[in-house]
């Protein structure tokens, strides 16, 4: 696998095709996965697939699968590697991912990892892995002023990214909520998530075929970063 640390300069991407890009977006709670995906899924014109949301889906469904997951977000724990992947794959079978995609907090262990793979693999999908770097005291600062807007997903920062209208959603003027799991405590739990079952996952990346970019990700205004990003993608922007 070809690594660029720290790097923003354009890399051919072996076998790299604009119809086929798997962007995986890596990085720990509050590196601005969620952020980057929106900005990207506009410039690239493909889906963005976050299991974060996928999840929250299910909870709000209220099926009994539903509140078990409810319990381990609650707690800052990662849902059963099983569940994820079958979300996932049924996600990946939907026709508007034929053409890329957007991986945005999946895969997060090693089994996901594996099963990523051995989907894309045989499929010529080109991954690319875009780990975002950013250092603790950030993302707790970033996680704890952290809004969303429950309709539309999208997020709001109270000093970095506030709303027009204090509370409100810019898109559809829903109120914006904390999420559960923004709370102090449970985001420690997630960032030892992170650390224990998620990060060691950058060895693997690093062993395989795909290709593995790391990027700062404390400085750059969101803009900035994708605008980086873009230009580590072997695509066409739209
Ligand atoms: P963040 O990246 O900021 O932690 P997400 O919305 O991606 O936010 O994830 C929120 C929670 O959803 C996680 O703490 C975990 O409980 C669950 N989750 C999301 N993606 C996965 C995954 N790939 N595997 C297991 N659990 C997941």
């Amino acid at each position: 696998m070809a690594v660029n640390p720290a790097g923003v300069e354009r890399a051919a991407v072996p076998g790299g095709n604009a119809r086929r890009l798997a962007l995986i977006l890596f990085g720990p709670p509050g590196s601005g996965k969620g952020t980057q995906s929106k900005i990207l899924v506009e410039r690239l014109g493909i889906p963005q697939i976050s299991t974060g949301d996928m999840l929250r889906e299910e909870i709000r469904r209220g099926s009994a699968i539903g509140r078990s997951i409810e319990e381990r977000m609650k707690s800052g724990l990662l849902v059963s590697d099983d569940l994820v992947n079958r979300l996932v794959a049924e996600r990946l079978r939907q026709p508007d991912t034929a053409g890329g995609f957007i991986l945005d907090g999946y895969p997060r262990t090693r089994q996901q990892a594996e099963v990523l793979l051995g989907l894309l693999a045989p499929a010529g999908w080109t991954a690319v892995v875009i780990h975002l770097v950013v250092n603790y005291n950030i993302i707790i600062g970033r996680i704890s002023g952290r809004r969303q807007c429950p309709q539309c997903g999208t997020l709001y920062n109270d000093t970095s990214r506030p709303p027009r209208v204090p509370g409100q959603c810019d898109r559809d003027g829903e109120a914006l909520v904390v999420r559960d799991d923004d709370r102090e405590s449970v985001v420690r739990e997630r960032l030892d998530a992170y650390r224990q079952q998620t990060q060691p996952l950058i060895e693997f990346f690093r062993q395989s075929d795909d290709v593995l970019y790391e990027l700062d990700a404390s400085q750059d205004p969101p803009a900035v970063l994708a605008e980086k990003i873009l230009g580590l993608l072997p695509v066409k922007k739209v």
